[in-house]
């Protein structure tokens, strides 16, 4: 079975590109019914925090990324990572190195001077048995200097590296530490990890994990290094192109289906599919659909994708999302009669909103109590005689039945006994429902209002 992970460091918030890179371990797992893990990389003690690592448990359960089993913490592996660095050292693939910091200093001034390569040579490698009691040494492992190696890459193709390039990596430092390239390993090893798929930042990298592999004579992972995530302007994505974290735009109040699909789309393509359900995204996702090139972050497209999930969900799923918005923000929670009105109304407020705020902002009709003060724009539309015509209306009203045909139908025939185009009416409606000028429809306003709301407010706004 296929097993993906996520394996971010604690050091910051879960950037937009590692949400990504989440996701796609995530789809690639949940697809073909495999496993999907979380393993908290955090052996650099000094730059990892226990608040990072919630931002980013944070940040996936906001995405809907779940992960099997409790996430895994890379340095309560320590004493693996070491015992694996001792069987290598055993079984002659890695070595003692006596080195001092001076002596590898003076190699690589040397090396400078006659321009060969500054990768650190040990003379260690070839000692026998080489053992000084009380001299501080590191555990490195045996490259090959010789030939080529060649990784082939899911995304890349075959990527090949001359083999002078590797040096004998540390494994275990002096102070009998275990390196990072080999924690990744040997934790990919034991967890069983099927496919690595991560940025094409560790790229390097996998032809160093590749020694210990090729060391230890472990099957290895399936390899797919995706492209970085680049601004509008063709510079990888940083703070200078604006939101980078997740939490950012959890808090701008995108939905996270929508951010999901958007994120899939950001480097992977399926057929011209952009607007697609979780279902869908599982069923198709892979790795060749996954470009060579670094895809640009457009915020456009983020909110026209958000937009249309916001329309197509259902109504009760998209108000608990609104209920959780809220929560997370210092704005106070829906009272009971605002969460009546939201359900009767979600129908309509759901059309042309891409975030949340914009959703809340349609629903002003709803979240705002009697009396209405209309706003600057709309008041314009409440002149002298068009009050006159909304206090006819309203004993219409007050006996119509609530259907939207009927509603339809009063407001038409009112409007017309003052020889008035129906449109005419709907601003001096809006401003008298809503206090806008911008709103849903007024027949949907009404329905969701209900006669005595309604009514009250024409009053207020004739009176
Ligand atoms: N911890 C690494 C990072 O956050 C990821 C390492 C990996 O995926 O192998 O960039």
């Amino acid at each position: 079975t296929v097993v993906t992970r996520f394996a971010p460091s604690p050091t910051g918030a879960l950037h937009i590109g590692s949400a990504r890179t989440a996701l796609f371990n995530w789809l690639y797992a949940r697809g073909r019914g495999g496993k999907f893990l979380l393993r908290i990389e955090d052996t650099d003690q000094a730059r990892s925090t226990p608040e990072n690592t919630q931002i980013i448990l944070d940040g996936m359960n906001w995405l809907g990324l779940d992960w099997d089993g409790d996430p895994i913490s890379q340095s309560g592996n320590a004493a693996r990572h070491v015992e694996v660095a001792q069987t290598l050292l055993a079984n002659g693939h890695a070595y003692k190195c006596f080195s001092t910091q001076d002596e590898i200093e003076a190699f690589r001034e040397q090396a400078r001077a006659t321009k060969s390569s500054t990768l650190f040579r040990s003379p260690w490698r070839d000692v026998d048995s080489a053992d000084h009691p009380d001299a501080p040494y590191v555990i490195r492992i045996k490259a090959p200097h010789e030939g080529q190696t060649t990784l082939h890459d899911q995304v890349q193709g075959e990527v090949t590296w001359s083999n002078d390039q590797l040096d004998d990596m540390i494994l275990l430092r002096s102070d009998g530490t275990p390196v990072y390239m080999l924690a990744v390993v040997v934790d990919d090893y034991d967890m069983g990890v099927t496919h690595v798929i991560r940025g094409d930042d560790h790229l390097a990298n996998a032809f160093r994990q590749n020694l210990v592999y090729e060391a230890m004579g472990w099957p290895k992972p399936v390899l797919a290094h995706i492209p970085l995530i680049f601004g509008p302007d063709g510079k990888k994505l940083s703070k200078r192109h604006g939101a980078t974290g997740a939490a950012e735009y959890q808090g701008m109040g995108y939905p996270a289906a929508g951010m999901r699909n958007y994120l899939a789309r950001l480097g992977w393509s399926h057929g011209d599919d952009e607007f697609f359900s979780d279902a869908q995204a599982k069923e198709w996702f892979d790795l060749p659909g996954i470009g060579k090139s670094p895809a640009r972050f457009d915020t456009k497209k983020l909110e026209s994708i958000c937009g249309q999930h916001i329309a197509a969900s259902d109504d009760a799923a998209l108000l608990q999302e609104l209920k959780a918005f809220l929560a997370a923000t210092d704005a106070p929670a829906l009272t009971d009669t605002q969460i009546t009105k939201f359900s009767d109304g979600m129908y309509c407020l759901k059309e042309r909103a891409k975030t949340f705020p914009e959703l809340l902002d349609k629903a002003a009709f709803i979240m705002t109590e009697r009396p209405i003060i209309p706003d600057e724009k709309s008041s314009k539309n409440l002149d002298d005689v068009s009050r006159g015509i909304l206090k006819d209306l309203t004993p219409h009203l007050q006996n119509a039945s609530w259907t939207r045909d009927a509603l339809e139908q009063v407001v038409a025939s009112v409007a017309e006994a003052h020889g008035m185009k129906l449109g005419k009416l709907a601003g001096p409606l809006r401003a008298a429902l809503a206090g806008r000028a911008t709103t849903p429809s007024v027949f949907d306003m009404m329905l969701v209002l209900g006669p005595d709301e309604t009514v009250a407010r024409l009053q207020d706004a004739s009176g």
